[in-house]
């Protein structure tokens, strides 16, 4: 086992990553921005380093400054968590090339799946069921028009290095193509340097439903069920629970099976999100995220697995230590992504905490890095905490997700709090009854 882990990233994320490394008695380094100075992974943490100003590119971006921190505090592996580096795969190569042990997948895998095409392709040849699209990138307005065509008006037009929900345009008809085309490429070229396009059938009302999987070197895979993330804004995911009210376990152990039958083949090792839309029965694979995830605690909360730790073990070359058959599923688990966020407009809203007084009790659990007197710096992602709820039922865990919300106090900034207060307060929330459409429609309505 290692004695010493890096953690190459900030905030709820690095706290989460540390304390599974307490847990197996592996020391923590922590990277911080200046910025960064008196936050709190800066202050658990057995020892920090200084990598860089505040700008992430500059700091936790910074390849050079982490791999040296690394190596001056003797570190032997390096944990990126989500965002920053944790799909960068000539980082993950570079790690490797300097002794040290990536904790995630093998930078071959990280790269195939960081290109949508690729992965795209790869999954259709492992049985994988996909969009119906474009075969690969289309270079042009013609060759797109011809594409969509082929597939059926809506289509929608996506970056093949993307993320985010970015390059990302939808076009409705003939007359739409020419300017979807043309601005999803733009934005890709900018947000990727990589304006490669591709195309899908744009489904009407799906829902996201994503496999969370786990696999060791030595050839065992096993999914942790599914997270259903539909509600979002902008492509950008806002309340996640699992299990999804739109699956049954047959169709659970299924599309499991699936995965894990292709990810077997694929000879793929540690954590891994396989991206789905569902609609009217059907799976249609969109991505693989190649990293853990921000909503892997409601996995954990239904599984009472520590999937950190697992990723911690496997990238040690230990075997998972549980098989499909000891996976159990237990109660019903939502997650609400806090950011500090106008709750009407979403305008970013930094600054100083000036109360903080975090729910708890039974079933509730908060990833979080605030502190009273902390301030939220302008530089980096807006989400600041994420409250997770466990029930036996679905139904309980939303009187807990809605007694839970009421006790938070985030004093001094604005935050996303009651926009989820009055998420919960919706009888399709309620219901489930919900797509992938629906938050942007709610949070539109005139209250
Ligand atoms: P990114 O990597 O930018 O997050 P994804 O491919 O994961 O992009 O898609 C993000 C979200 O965009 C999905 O969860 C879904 O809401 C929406 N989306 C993606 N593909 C389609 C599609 N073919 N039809 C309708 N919505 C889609």
């Amino acid at each position: 086992m290692f004695e010493k882990v890096l953690i190459a990233n900030r905030g709820e994320i690095a706290l989460r990553i540390h304390r599974a490394c307490r847990e197996l008695g592996i020391e923590t380094v922590a990277v911080h921005s200046t910025a960064d100075a008196d936050a709190m992974h800066v202050r658990l943490a057995n020892e920090s380093v200084c990598i860089g100003p505040p700008a992430a590119r500059d700091s936790y971006l910074n390849v050079p400054a982490i791999l040296s921190a690394a190596q001056i505090t003797g570190a032997d592996a390096i944990h990126p968590g989500y965002g920053f580096l944790s799909e960068n795969a000539d980082f993950a190569a570079m790690v490797e090339e300097h002794g040290l042990v990536f904790i995630g997948p093998s930078p071959d895998h990280i790269r195939m799946m960081g290109d949508k095409v690729i992965a795209k392709q790869t999954a259709r040849s492992l049985g994988i069921p996909c969009v119906p699209g474009s075969d690969g990138p289309v270079g042009d307005v013609e060759s797109a028009m011809k594409a969509a065509e082929a597939i059926g008006f809506p289509v929608l037009i996506k970056a093949a290095a993307g993320g985010g929900g970015r390059g990302m345009k939808v076009a409705a008809s003939r007359g739409e193509l020419d300017e979807a085309f043309r601005t999803a490429r733009g934005e890709a070229e900018a947000a990727f340097g990589d304006g490669r396009v591709y195309m899908e059938k744009y489904l009407s009302h799906p829902r996201h439903i994503e496999i969370q999987v786990l696999a060791d070197s030595h050839g065992h895979v096993v999914h942790l069920g599914e997270r259903d993330c539909s509600l979002q804004r902008k492509h950008q995911k806002l309340v996640e629970e699992s299990p999804s009210p739109a699956l049954n376990d047959a169709q659970r152990r299924e599309i499991g099976a699936t995965v894990c039958r292709a990810l077997e083949k694929l000879g793929y090792r540690n954590a891994g999100t396989v991206e789905f839309l569902y609609e009217d029965g059907e799976f249609y694979f969109i991505e693989m995220n190649t990293r853990l995830q921000v909503e892997h605690p409601v996995t954990e909360m239904i599984t009472g697995l520590d999937l950190v730790r697992e990723q911690i073990r496997v990238a040690a070359g230990a075997p998972l230590s549980f098989t499909q058959e000891n996976v159990k599923f237990l109660g019903h688990a939502i997650e609400c992504r806090v950011t500090a966020e106008n709750p009407d407009t979403f305008r970013p809203a930094p600054g100083r905490v000036t109360e903080y007084h975090p729910p708890g009790g039974l079933g509730v659990r908060v990833d979080s890095a605030l502190y009273a007197g902390y301030t939220v710096p302008p530089y980096y992602d807006s989400m600041v905490a994420k409250l997770i709820v466990h029930g036996t039922s679905r139904n309980e865990a939303l009187m807990r997700l809605r007694r839970a919300l009421d006790e938070y106090v985030i004093g001094g900034i604005e935050t996303t709090l009651p926009l989820h207060r009055r998420i919960l307060g919706s009888p399709d929330f309620v219901d489930g009854t919900y797509d992938i459409h629906w938050l942007e429609r709610f949070v539109g309505l005139k209250r």
